[in-house]
């Protein structure tokens, strides 16, 4: 399911208009009490990690640094190697596949994209595509594809350099060259870490929507908890020492904090967070009241946190909500924020 904080990114926008040629399957992904030790550490970097990341879905792996985030991604993909368990990729073990075919199907993303600095923007995206054998005319017409996918006019910047493009339209391109061939699963290490934050919430917004018009499996690594909440469908937080912490869905994880290193990592506001990840129009309003026209009121799309900030921000008690179709539909007093919380608590516990 998509999760609220997603639903203000949805609609067309920069990255949507998929053509039907983008729409592989996506794969699961088992982490199988999978360790990692590197030579001469004396603790595991990974500790025992067991993990199901369901397929379509984006899985945030978030925990401090040091954490052994990029270890346990950079194992899918066999940059690092496994000590001791498994990783399965739609039930196969990556140890079992030929190195080169599995990072074929692997997109992979990171914080410096690294785009080939002597290459031009259209060679850059063309990368997979070229080693893959595909001809002049497919991979051109893919790359075109791609770079109006990320936002980006291919005739304005397939013929530039990446120096000649800014750190955020990099970062497209980067995507884009992930994506070339469609690859069935991304991997994203901190993609948007040196990022401004003004183009940062872009980036992640048509990321989203882009994510669900093409629905691979996303594992996305951020030290971000506010990235976290808002890209997630699924986060595992790992603490030090690679072992994992909790593993569930914002809501789960905001709800039901396993025990108080997560409670702090997630911070003292989580209770507002769980408001951020619904919307005035997926909870139970109360009625109308009389005069309703003349109260503080808010579209239906809002989110109940941001609603809340309304209220307190106009010295309110209650405000009134308006739907799409103009009509009001219902009434949010601050008790309905309260049991909201509570009853979403009991929600998940049951
Ligand atoms: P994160 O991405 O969460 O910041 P890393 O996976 O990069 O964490 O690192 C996890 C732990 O493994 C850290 O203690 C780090 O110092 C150690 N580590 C990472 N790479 C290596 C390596 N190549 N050799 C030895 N130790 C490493
Ligand atoms: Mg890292």
């Amino acid at each position: 399911m998509w999760h609220a904080s997603n639903a203000g990114a949805r609609g067309r926008g920069a990255l949507s208009g998929m053509s039907s040629s983008t729409s592989s399957s996506a794969a699961e992904i088992v982490f199988d009490h999978v360790t990692k030790r590197y030579a001469n550490a004396p603790k595991p970097a990974i500790d025992d990690l067991s993990l199901t990341l369901p397929a379509g879905d984006i899985c945030v792996l978030i925990g401090p640094s040091g954490g052994g985030k990029t270890t346990a991604m950079k194992m899918v993909n066999r940059l690092i190697s496994i000590t001791e368990g498994d990783i399965t990729i739609d039930g196969t073990s990556v140890n079992a596949m030929d190195v080169t075919e599995l990072r074929r199907g692997i997109g992979y993303v990171i914080q410096q994209i690294g785009l080939f600095p002597h290459l031009t923007i259209e060679a850059n995206v063309a990368t997979v595509p070229r080693l893959l054998g595909w001809d002049k005319d497919r991979t051109r017409a893919r790359g075109r594809e791609l770079l109006e996918l990320v936002g980006l006019d291919p005739d304005e910047y397939g013929k530039r350099y990446p120096a000649q493009l800014s750190g955020g339209q990099r970062q497209r391109v980067g995507l884009a060259r992930a994506m070339a061939a469609d690859p069935p699963l991304m991997l994203m290490d901190e993609p948007f870490g040196a990022i401004d934050p003004i183009t940062r919430e872009r980036l992640q917004n048509d990321f989203l929507r882009l994510h669900e018009e093409i629905r691979k499996t996303v594992v996305f690594v951020t030290h971000d908890i506010d990235e976290a909440i808002k890209m997630g469908h699924q986060i595992a937080i790992l603490r030090e020492g690679g072992r994992l912490a909790q593993f569930g869905t914002p809501e789960e994880i905001l709800s039901n904090p396993t025990d108080d290193f997560v409670a702090q990592f997630v911070g003292a506001d989580r209770g507002l967070k769980r408001l951020a990840l619904r919307r005035l129009d997926e909870i139970e309003l109360l009625p109308l009241p009389k005069n309703g026209d003349k109260r503080l009121e808010c579209p239906a799309d809002t989110t109940v946190a941001d609603a809340l900030s309304a209220m307190l921000t106009a010295g309110a008690r209650d405000l009134v909500v308006r739907g799409k179709d103009g009509e009001l539909t219902g009434h949010l007093t601050f008790d309905v924020v309260t049991r909201l919380l509570s009853t979403q608590e009991d929600e998940v516990r049951a």
